[in-house]
């Protein structure tokens, strides 16, 4: 059997120091916020080549603040990419502004800068784009539109801790960078925990306030905050596998590179396998391998009868969600279509060469059998 992702595996790789950061913690006596976030911080803003980080509570909150620190509300639009995870929308429906959805690029699968030049309007208060299955959105169209009208960038990197564009890290190029440290990120915590990233010291405060019940001193409360703050045994966690951060991306690099070499000539019928793009100016970190296929439900099942776990990211597109029917009756036929043709391959980096190997030939199999 070969898991989708294990993440006990990686957790033995460095049990040892994870053992040792757990001590730490419960011999401190700090048991919010202190040193080990502030560390925590200093080491993870450093990893992203920006100036300020501050933790949060979870990558959706990371969001949720961030566009709270625009003072984005009712009135202001948001434009967000229409092939993404639900937390993206989320944090625009939890600030209450108006959402825009844009599709993607159809061969990076990553918000496509011509057609958000096309969504802008004098309302658009904030463009936020998604670092998707770990490869960088192109941050400087982007950027440009955002300064053409006047709004921020707010950019969701909970999938691409490490990637780089133009050979800089994701985490210090647009306004606000947010991350999330769910378990199976690139860099995960043992729980909930999150970040955002900014070159901005006014916006780090404003979010240091609001993750603390807007207070920077006990019981002066500035504004009405959240309770948010980054869980000071998760940070203590984190400082030990961020260490390991770059080392995993390029056990991941290694898979997807062999996978790409392996799948490129693939054909079913006339319906080929599609396989993931990357343009020249991206480094991705491969946060999930996707794949697409016509019959994509088909091939699933036999990757599964094989023993092979993959996954669908994301099976519903948002449109067509319960939790926005107001968007139902919404055009977006590549969002249609990525719900319905995409899978996800093993691409963990605990993955050995048998394992990897395993994968390129059953799904070289079930492909030419089929
Ligand atoms: C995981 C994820 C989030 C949310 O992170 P949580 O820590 O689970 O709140 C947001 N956006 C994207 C694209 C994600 O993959």
């Amino acid at each position: 059997m070969i898991p989708f992702l294990n993440l006990q595996q990686q957790t033995d790789e460095i049990r040892l120091e994870l053992d040792e950061a757990y001590h730490r913690f419960m011999d401190s006596g700090v048991y919010v916020l202190g040193p080990e976030v502030d560390l925590f911080e200093s080491a993870y803003a450093t990893y992203c080549e920006a100036k300020f980080c501050v933790g949060v509570g979870n990558g959706l909150d990371a969001l949720h603040l961030a566009l709270r620190s625009l003072d984005i509300g009712p009135g202001d639009e948001v434009i967000v990419p229409s092939n993404t995870y639900i937390a993206t929308w989320l944090a625009v429906t939890q600030v209450g502004a108006k959402i825009v959805p844009v599709e993607p690029n159809p061969s990076t699968y990553n918000i496509c800068p011509d057609a958000i030049a096309a969504a802008v309007t004098k309302r658009t208060k904030a463009i936020l784009p998604v670092n998707l299955y770990g490869q960088p959105v192109d941050y400087d169209p982007i950027m440009e539109i955002a300064a053409d009208v006047g709004a921020k960038v707010v950019v969701d990197n909970a999938q691409a801790q490490g990637a780089r564009y133009k050979g800089k890290s994701v985490g210090g190029l647009a306004d606000i960078e947010c991350h999330s440290f769910y378990p199976s990120k690139n860099l995960g915590a043992y729980g909930e925990a999150g970040a955002i990233t900014t070159n901005d010291s006014s916006i780090a405060d404003r979010i240091r306030l609001l993750r603390n019940y807007g207070s920077k001193i006990r019981y002066h409360n500035e504004e009405c905050g959240y309770n948010s703050r980054l869980d000071t045994l998760q940070a203590s966690f984190l400082r030990v596998k961020i260490k390991y951060l770059d080392l995993w991306n390029d056990r991941r690099r290694q898979i997807a590179k062999t996978y790409l070499a392996a799948f490129s000539n693939l054909v079913i019928g006339n319906a080929q396998l599609k396989l993931p793009f990357v343009p020249a100016w991206a480094e991705p970190v491969w946060h999930l391998f996707v794949v697409r296929h016509e019959s994509r439900d088909n091939l699933q099942r036999q990757l599964t009868a094989a023993g092979i776990g993959t996954l669908i990211h994301y099976p519903v597109p948002i449109h067509q969600s319960q939790a926005y029917p107001q968007f139902r009756n919404h055009n977006l036929p590549l969002a249609t279509e990525l719900a319905a043709t995409v899978l996800s391959l093993p691409v963990g980096p605990q993955m050995n060469e048998l394992e990897v190997a395993k994968v390129i030939q059953t799904l070289t199999e079930v492909i030419q059998l089929s």
